[in-house]
């Protein structure tokens, strides 16, 4: 059978007012398009590769030196960070939405031994690695890490910072403290908070490895680089116990960025074949980041957050979460039940608002990249408009004023 010629492939312009990814900022993709053709070891390739690194160390807080990006999306490079952890680990993980519960699920699949993995190859029941489950709508704090780890006492324990599935800020202070009282390792999916909250990793010496995504607080959809930073203590253990991967790495991976031997060094050596596309845009985004100023953006998202919370409760929306890049919330009354076909009507007018993925079924609507009065406003009226023709009575206009007095 032969494919057929297919049109170009054309792909219209919408608001990504999801989780994530966000709107990818035209610079980026400006700067996606620009380079020269040019290969993985190209000189200004690798000097981008070494700048990154550096503005990565700023965006983290942090004098880590292994402080990279995994080429790929968060689950990549949260696979790198996991890739530390072995057949029969003791490892506590903390599950309070679709995203830790994807990382425990990853995590199940490195920490089986070969018996639990050939009895379920695609859901393996490890025995060493223990879920603590947190309500939907409810945060991990520090009780529930220092209790769970005072109980099980093990290697590990994993927890993410902002729960992107329910929308929930956890402890990550508590989490840290408690790994340190417990002699733990403490790892943090933090891909949909860095660059957003504000975060100093190294205020937080219980936690020895972090991993985040291109697509969310850093605004770099072009596929380009997962952010992660590892302590030299998770670069001991990985140097002692090795890792089940050659691509995903740390070590390996983060020879392409000039890290080796635990030293930086003046070019990187070849890894696997970058693409300066990725590198240029990668390179932009985070500029863009550190222009902006970290406590300044973490500001921004704080008030936006407040004001775009004012108008959706001004239109009868019931909101359950407390992260400040996304609200999860549940529609006025009478659509209980009904939320995926609000959401796909929005969807199909190129409003990409998302429902929740694990039930219960709620509406989440972001603001990655999406913080001024303008494209606010648009969200309020866009939602708004739906609210009506759902018939649900609305008045925008009270809360595009809601919005407003939240903004000034
Ligand atoms: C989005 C998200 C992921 C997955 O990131 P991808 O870029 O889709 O691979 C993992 N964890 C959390 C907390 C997320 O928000």
């Amino acid at each position: 059978m032969n494919a057929p010629i297919f049109p170009r492939l054309d792909i219209p312009n919408t608001i990504a007012a999801g989780p994530g990814p966000g709107n990818t900022a035209d610079r980026v993709l400006a700067a996606y398009t620009s380079p020269g053709v040019a290969d993985h070891m190209q000189p200004d390739v690798l000097r981008g590769m070494i700048e990154c690194k550096q503005m990565l160390r700023e965006i983290f807080g942090t004098q880590n030196v292994h402080t990279f990006g995994i080429a790929g999306t968060g689950w990549s490079g949260l696979d790198a960070m996991f890739s530390v952890v072995h057949p029969g680990d003791k490892i506590v993980m903390f599950v309070n939405g679709t995203f830790s519960d994807i990382d425990a699920l990853s995590v199940r699949m490195k920490a089986a031994t070969e018996e639990e993995l050939n009895a379920n190859p695609l859901d393996p029941q490890a025995a060493s690695v223990i879920t603590i489950r947190v309500p939907h709508g409810q945060s991990v704090t520090g009780e529930i890490v220092e209790a769970a780890l005072a109980e099980h006492k093990p290697k590990w324990a994993a927890m993410a910072h902002w729960e992107t599935g329910s929308g929930r800020v956890n402890d990550v202070k508590g989490f840290s403290e408690a790994c340190e009282r417990h002699g733990v390792l403490g790892l943090i999916d933090a891909v949909s908070s860095l660059g957003i909250a504000e975060l100093k990793i190294d205020d937080h010496p219980g936690i020895v490895g972090w991993a985040s995504c291109p697509q969310k607080g850093m605004m770099a959809l072009p596929l380009t680089y997962a952010p992660v930073s590892f302590s030299d203590r998770y670069i001991a253990e990985l140097r002692k116990i090795g890792a089940r991967s050659f691509v995903h790495h740390p070590l390996m991976e983060a020879r392409h960025w000039g890290i080796i031997d635990g030293q930086d060094v003046e070019k990187g050596t070849y890894h696997r074949t970058h693409s300066p596309y990725a590198v240029a845009s990668f390179h932009e985004a985070l500029r863009m980041v550190l222009e902006q100023g970290l406590l300044q953006r973490s500001e921004r998202y704080r008030t936006a957050e407040r004001a775009l919370r004012a108008a959706l409760q001004a239109m009868g929306c019931t909101i359950t979460s407390n992260m400040t890049s996304l609200i999860v919330l549940d529609l006025p009354g009478d659509l209980k039940g009904r939320e995926k076909e609000f959401v796909t009507a929005c969807r199909s007018e190129g409003f990409g608002i998302w429902p929740t993925l694990s039930e219960p079924t709620q509406v989440r609507v972001g603001i990655l990249n999406l913080l001024s009065e303008e494209e606010l406003t648009t969200i309020v009226r866009r939602f708004g408009e739906m609210l009506n023709r759902f018939d649900v009575l609305t008045d925008i206009d009270a809360a595009v004023k809601a919005l407003k007095q939240g903004i000034h």
